[in-house]
């Protein structure tokens, strides 16, 4: 039987490049480069809430930093550094082994490297901190928009929250359809370097964890601003377009997508196509910050629609849970 300090010789420890210390002392020391603020989040993946237990430990690994990754992508910042901390009910090498290949090719990916941590027994819990570097008063903020910014998301919406239907036999796919929402659900690509080129051109940003209306609304929040939301212009998922009636349940308060939702100004909307083909990543309008509070949502006719939905909050009880 292993002791956690084998394990984490074995899965989680790496020579240090990017790092000052890396695994295996006390603290990792790591040295930010000059002129350059640094960005902290940490996001927590709990089995039974935010995923299925026997899920496949490789995409788990991926997707526990993907989620991180998509925060530092959010701020316009670069990722370079990540302490992973488990809770694992017991010391499943296969498990681990599977885990760590997902994780640390994912860090490798993103040139992210894996510094620190803490390894405990208990109820699967999977939490990741994550730190990033962001030039200096260039973060792409919630509370930034401003009235007349165009407001924008990357690639499509809806495929992760229809692929959690199809597992949950709501919504029945097959073939590229089911493919294309399980590999969203499971596997996201953050959207790191399109927020990296949005620093110094977008206003504000968030990454859509809990569903555009929600995330949005956040921005709006923060800005004290408000919306108007074209549905017609909302990029939905292709499989979508076969179960017309969930566009409002997944594409709009569906969440795990990770796309990014920014504002600019009108402006810049050249410059903004220019920067999204060069990722390259799909970048739509869909429509304005307003002065009057609230978000709207407008049909083909530009008549406000009702919103009996909103996105996923873990603490409510007027939704159900999407995440
Ligand atoms: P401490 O007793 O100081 O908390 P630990 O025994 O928990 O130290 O950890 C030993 C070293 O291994 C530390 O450098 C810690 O950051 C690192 N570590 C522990 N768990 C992980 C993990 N899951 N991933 C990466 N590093 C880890
Ligand atoms: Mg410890």
């Amino acid at each position: 039987v292993s002791s956690e300090f084998d394990l984490i010789a074995r899965y989680f420890t790496r020579p240090a490049r990017n790092a000052v210390l890396g695994v295996g002392d006390d603290a990792a020391l790591i040295r930010p480069s000059p002129g350059m603020e640094l960005a902290v989040s940490a996001d927590m993946l709990v089995a039974g809430r935010h995923f299925f237990p026997d899920t496949d430990p490789e995409l788990l690994g991926r997707k526990a930093l993907a989620v991180n990754l998509s925060d530092m992508a959010a701020m316009g910042a670069l990722p370079r550094w990540a302490l992973l901390s488990l809770a694992l009910p017991e010391a499943d090498e296969a498990w681990l082994a599977g885990f760590s290949l997902g994780f640390l090719t994912m860090a490798e990916t993103f040139g992210v490297e894996l510094v620190g941590g803490d390894t405990t027994r208990g109820p699967l819990n999977l939490s990741v901190t994550i730190l990033g570097e962001i030039e200096a008063n260039r973060a792409l903020r919630r509370d930034a928009a401003q009235v007349g910014d165009d407001i924008w998301v990357s690639g499509e919406l809806g495929g992760a929250a229809l692929g959690l239907k199809h597992l949950l036999g709501e919504a029945a796919l097959s073939g590229q359809a089911a493919d294309d929402c399980l590999s969203r659900l499971h596997d996201p690509m953050p959207r790191v370097a399109l927020g990296r080129k949005l620093s110094g051109l977008a206003h504000a940003a968030i990454d859509i964890s809990d569903g555009l209306l929600a995330d949005l609304g956040h921005i709006l929040e923060r800005s004290n601003v408000g919306a108007r939301v074209d549905l017609e212009s909302v990029p939905v998922t292709p499989a979508l377009q076969e179960h017309p009636h969930l566009i409002l349940a997944c594409a709009l308060a569906g969440g795990d997508d990770y796309e990014l939702c920014f504002t600019a100004p009108v402006s810049l909307r050249d410059r903004i196509i220019a920067v999204s083909e060069s990722v390259p990543v799909r970048a739509t309008r869909i429509g304005s910050i307003v002065q009057a509070p609230g978000l709207i949502v407008a049909d083909d006719q530009g008549k406000s629609i009702a919103l009996p939905i909103s996105g996923y909050d873990h603490f409510g009880t007027s939704t159900p849970p999407s995440d």
